[in-house]
């Protein structure tokens, strides 16, 4: 989010440096790996809305850095009928293409996969390479003048007479009429008595695993809602990618401190990803996981955190669902830099309801 957030800003003529802890395309924080679901279905139409923007600014990045970055393959949701109707009311209502299958149909036109009960379709969705994003967003940003300087730790962030401070690990001090701040998981840590009205974070490590299949870049991104053949809450996620289909339990890891995990995925939890494997992906070999892990930084509603407080501005929360609109909270945030009001429910504010 913060190399969106830099692209934007220095597109726009702002004097940009970006400042991140580890070196480029590293591992510890959400933004790894070769694949994030990109869709348009959403129960909320302001959600709907803010993906649809994103397609022609994650085009506009390719464009501008030449490199391919969203493959539009469709999606699939399957689950109980009322989910899968919901979506597809909002998609029609916000005059996008959608269609209702039954999982007779599905299965023939997507055989790697059983849908459960009802599906729909959407052509407007497919994956996002995130390594190659997060790349992208940096080159770009740097192609407008940015610096990007890898390395380099924050370790005290303040405000002093209107304009913000940062003192870095290695004892440089910066200080700028405004800052981004979107550090991930490091949200609570850094940012708590901080800023008024950020609500609670829960940080999880997540632990997704890759399963080989012969046609992995075939597959539509899909989503197994739970309710009808899937007990589970939180429900599944999946996607074809480079490194084979990727599935995912949704925001069911444990909590963890970004700075002291194992980040090793739990022999149940892979057991578990294996069985759901097993029994609803007959396209993948559920016998020969690659697992992995990755942070969700979780808000109690599942709403991002985009506002601005005097010279701060926060880009937090993402809530396992951010990756796809990252071009759109690069914008959102440039916005706000510039004087706008936070969007929709994206604002600091009273306590959040779960
Ligand atoms: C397993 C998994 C699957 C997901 N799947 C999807 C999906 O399919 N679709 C989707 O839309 N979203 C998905 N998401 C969510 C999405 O990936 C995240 O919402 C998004 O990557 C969050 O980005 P971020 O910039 O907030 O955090 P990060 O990418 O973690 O960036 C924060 C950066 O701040 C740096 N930082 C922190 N503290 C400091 C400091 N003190 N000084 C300097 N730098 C600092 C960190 O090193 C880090 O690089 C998924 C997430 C996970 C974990």
């Amino acid at each position: 989010m913060g190399s969106s957030a830099a692209w934007h800003l220095a597109a726009r003529g702002e004097q940009v440096t970006l400042l991140e802890q580890f070196g480029p395309g590293h591992d510890r924080g959400s933004s790894h790996g070769s694949s994030r679901i990109f869709r348009l279905a959403y129960a909320d139409p302001f959600y709907v809305s803010l993906a649809v923007r994103a397609l022609p600014l994650w085009r506009r990045l390719e464009a501008e850095t030449g490199r391919r970055v969203l493959e539009l393959t469709g999606a699939v949701d399957h689950g109980p009928a009322a989910a899968t109707s919901a979506l597809h009311d909002v998609l029609r209502a916000a005059g996008r293409p959608a269609e209702l299958l039954t999982p007779a149909q599905a299965a023939e036109r997507w055989p790697g996969l059983l849908a459960d009960t009802t599906a729909l379709f959407h052509p407007e969705a497919g994956r996002v390479h995130a390594d190659r994003a997060v790349a992208a967003f940096q080159q770009a940003a740097r192609q407008h003048g940015a610096h990007i300087r890898h390395g380099v730790k924050v370790t005290r962030l303040s405000v002093r007479g209107g304009r913000a401070e940062i003192v870095t690990a290695d004892e440089r001090t910066f200080t700028a009429d405004s800052v981004v701040v979107a550090v991930g998981g490091w949200a609570p840590g850094r940012l708590s008595g901080l800023l008024p009205g950020l609500p609670a974070m829960r940080v999880t490590q997540e632990q997704p695993a890759h399963f080989p299949a012969a046609d992995a870049l075939d597959w539509p991104s899909f989503i197994h809602h739970p309710g009808a053949g899937l007990a589970d809450e939180g429900g599944i996620y999946g996607l074809g990618s480079d490194d084979g289909v990727k599935v995912g339990f949704h925001g069911v890891g444990p909590v963890v401190d970004p700075d002291h995990r194992d980040r090793t995925v739990a022999p149940r939890a892979l057991a578990e990803v294996q069985r759901y494997a097993e029994r609803w992906l007959p396209g993948v070999d559920p016998t020969a996981p690659v697992a992995s892990t990755c942070l969700y930084t979780t808000t109690p509603d599942h709403h991002f955190v985009v506002d601005r407080a005097g010279p701060l501005t926060v880009l937090a929360g993402f809530s396992g669902h951010g990756f796809k609109f990252a071009p759109v909270i690069g914008e959102l945030a440039a916005d706000l830099v510039g004087g706008a009001p936070a969007r929709g429910p994206f604002a600091l504010g009273p306590p959040r309801a779960a």
